[in-house]
């Protein structure tokens, strides 16, 4: 992505910058009379909005305001786009809720005080345009957006809602059911979509976005019909004390089908906000003023800005300069290797895909079109990565392609007759991946004759829905191969987690002794579903009984077979008992559960769980982390966590396993 290209010469117009004392905003009056004022963040790659940086804006408008230009365009010097949104950084410093509380308050005296310039404000926007940066942009009269911006209000993903004034703007401007539809989701909005909407006034091409923004400025830019007289009613009677009330129960009811009021409380207060105060500025201010700082001083903000700082953190190392990966070859067109091959090509890169004939090689295409039809949705950008994703039954790919992953059965002799056939026709810089789940990379390269190009990837299931990958190092593995694997996370854009060889791995190993202590208390009397609803009280996405009848039983079975032979522990008969029989859990209609339509079938007469369950269902898990973090298998506590979380979906808003029973036993020490 690249910044604006008008850039360069409207900077040269003029000089001397009239906004000489400000370190983060570079003004220039141009010969039309309009003000130019660029956002450039000192020492960073990302324009945020800090506290320092408001400050600085609200002088900077002051001296605007001082000399009134016929219009100023806000726009942004960074070439990866306009504002990122508040500074999370802050977030994170341990203030009381009351100096949260000013801070709120003098970010609304800035913002209100851009909306009353007597003269026109365009935000010139392009590339992400979130949260904060998106209540600027909305405090400005005018929206002029680049066709590559990308427009979102995440806050509810930290725990918290808009707090810069942002819920009162949002929802006069568009009808509130949109405007809360996008503030409870933290969808990402396109730029084509913002204008379809009225989020924005127009959307044009890089060339003509600078000429728009100064049209807007000098009040020569008429905006097709900003708000159709279709919208302004929709805003207005939506927006009525009579229509509120029912809204705000649709609203509440399509919310809690995602996510419970216990467990991410923000979304529910900022329905409380609008079907109080909708429609009213000061009042949803002082609502935000109220509600914001409260939230975010509270451990599910909190833990969700911790569970932000490992993404970023996860993200980072995925930038490594390993050299490019452009092709791509997969062996094995089954669960695994099809829809990894469908990834990396939807993700931009040349695949190859065999397997041992074509028909088997058939669903997977079969697969990748939905996917790229369901992801990609305009039909060229679909045939594009169709094209990318070529069958390749005979192997030719083997010799092209700069990464080769195998994702055939998890046998050691049929991985390593593999490896021995397609090495000698390996290019000599490529690296080689397994997606093996438990064989040690050590056992896998001993056949080959540079064992340090094998690296393993360890994919999740399902790969388009899951971000984690296991990066795992054997002690053969070179750092080329190491260096090129985390570059290849990045290209498909994946989390890497680097994990050295180790049965299990890190998530697996950790799960395993989950799911093993739910099957013990079902073999207690204890009934499936109360203890998948301790998991779910907790925070987990799916109890521990409905998970193994998801993954299979049998793989389960041999999963803690391969584990405990490894690390000890008894396999409940129960689990082996039911492969025996068949029952093999959802994929054969009768696991733990009894299945239709791919349905568990769950009684609503189950107990409670008591309130102890949830942790002894967990214990084990928190006890496997700690001792992988002590093994090495993974660098520290917060790569654990990061790991579970976003491998296994465990419960974002308690932070991970290690950082959750710190916390637990922190709190039960401060109560002593
Ligand atoms: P799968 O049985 O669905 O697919 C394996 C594919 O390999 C089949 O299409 C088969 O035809 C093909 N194949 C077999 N021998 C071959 C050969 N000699 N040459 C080319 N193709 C050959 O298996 P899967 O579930 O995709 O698992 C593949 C690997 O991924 C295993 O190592 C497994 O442990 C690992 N894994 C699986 C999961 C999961 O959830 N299924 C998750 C992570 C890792």
């Amino acid at each position: 992505m690249t910044g604006p290209s008008h850039l360069d010469t409207r900077l040269r117009q003029s000089a001397a910058p009239e906004t000489a004392q400000a370190n983060d905003w570079t003004g220039w009056r141009d010969s039309d009379g309009v003000f130019w004022l660029y956002f450039d963040q000192a020492g960073s790659e990302t324009n945020t909005l800090s506290e320092a940086v408001l400050g600085e804006f609200a002088h900077v408008l002051d001296r605007i305001a001082a000399d009134p230009p016929q219009g100023l365009v806000i726009a942004s010097a960074k070439p990866g786009g306009f504002i990122a949104g508040a500074d999370v950084r802050e977030f994170q410093a341990a203030e009381s809720a009351d100096a949260i509380r000013e801070k709120v308050r003098r970010a609304h005296a800035v913002f209100d005080k851009l909306e009353g310039l007597p003269f026109p404000t365009v935000a010139m926007i392009h590339g992400y345009c979130m949260g904060g940066g998106l209540e600027l942009a909305l405090a400005c009269r005018y929206r002029i957006a680049r066709e590559d911006s990308a427009l979102a209000f995440p806050e509810v993903m930290l725990g918290i809602y808009p707090g810069f004034g942002g819920t009162g703007r949002l929802t006069r401007l568009l009808p509130p059911l949109t405007a809360m539809e996008m503030m409870l989701s933290g969808r990402t909005w396109r730029a084509r979509q913002a204008r379809a909407s009225g989020l924005v006034d127009a959307v044009t091409q890089d060339r003509h976005l600078a000429d728009g923004a100064a049209a807007a400025a000098l009040g020569r830019f008429r905006p097709r019909r900003r708000r159709s007289k279709m919208r302004a009613l929709n805003i207005c009677l939506q927006n009525s004390a009579a229509l509120r009330p029912l809204l705000g129960w649709l609203l509440r009811r399509g919310v809690k089908k995602r996510v419970r009021s216990d467990h991410y409380p923000a979304p529910f207060a900022l329905i409380d906000l609008w079907v109080r105060s909708g429609g009213h500025k000061s009042a949803m201010q002082r609502g935000e003023a109220r509600d914001v700082p409260d939230l975010l001083t509270g451990a599910v903000a909190q833990n969700l800005i911790r569970v932000f700082f490992l993404r970023q953190r996860l993200k980072g190392l995925a930038k490594s300069d390993g050299g490019p990966v452009s092709h791509v070859h997969v062996i094995g067109a089954g669960t695994m290797g099809g829809d990894i091959a469908a990834w990396a090509a939807r993700r931009g890169c040349t695949v190859t895909l065999e397997d041992r004939e074509a028909k088997f090689i058939a669903p997977a295409m079969r697969r990748a079109g939905e996917l790229f039809r369901r992801q990609l949705r305009e039909p060229w950008r679909v045939r594009d990565a169709l094209d990318r994703l070529i069958p390749d039954p005979a192997g030719r790919g083997v010799s092209e392609a700069d990464l080769v992953i195998e994702a055939v059965p998890e046998k050691l002799d049929l991985k390593t007759s593999l490896f021995q056939r397609i090495e000698p026709r390996m290019k000599p810089d490529a690296i080689l991946a397994t997606n093996t789940s438990s064989l040690p990379l050590e056992e896998l390269a001993q056949v080959l004759s540079r064992p340090e190009r094998l690296i393993g990837l360890h994919f999740f299931n399902p790969v388009a829905r899951m971000p984690l990958v296991e990066v795992v190092r054997g002690r053969q593995s070179g750092e080329a191969a190491y260096a090129r694997a985390l570059a290849f996370c990045h290209r498909a854009d994946k989390l890497p987690l680097p994990t050295r060889s180790a049965p299990g791995f890190l998530v697996n190993r950790a799960l395993m002794p989950y799911l093993l202590e739910a099957v013990t208390l079902l073999e207690e009397g204890h009934a499936a579903e109360t203890i998948d609803q301790a998991a779910l009280d907790y925070g987990m996405p799916m109890g521990p009984v409905e998970l193994a009848d998801t993954v299979g039983l049998d793989v389960c079975l041999s999963v803690a077979d391969v584990l405990s032979g490894h690390f000890g522990g008894t396999v409940p008969a129960r689990l082996r008992r039911l492969v025996e029989d068949g029952r093999l859990g959802r994929k054969s209609g009768q696991g733990f559960y009894s299945y239709r339509n791919g349905k568990p079938r769950k009684s609503r007469r189950a107990p409670a769980p008591p309130g102890d369950m949830a942790h002894r269902l967990l214990n084990p898990l928190v006890e496997t982390c700690r001792t992988c973090v002590e093994e090495g298998i993974v660098e520290d506590a917060d790569m654990a966590d990061a790991g579970l979380i976003f491998g296994a979906g465990y419960a974002p808003f308690r932070g991970g396993p290690l950082h959750d029973i710190a916390e637990r036993r922190r709190e039960a020490s401060g109560r002593e």
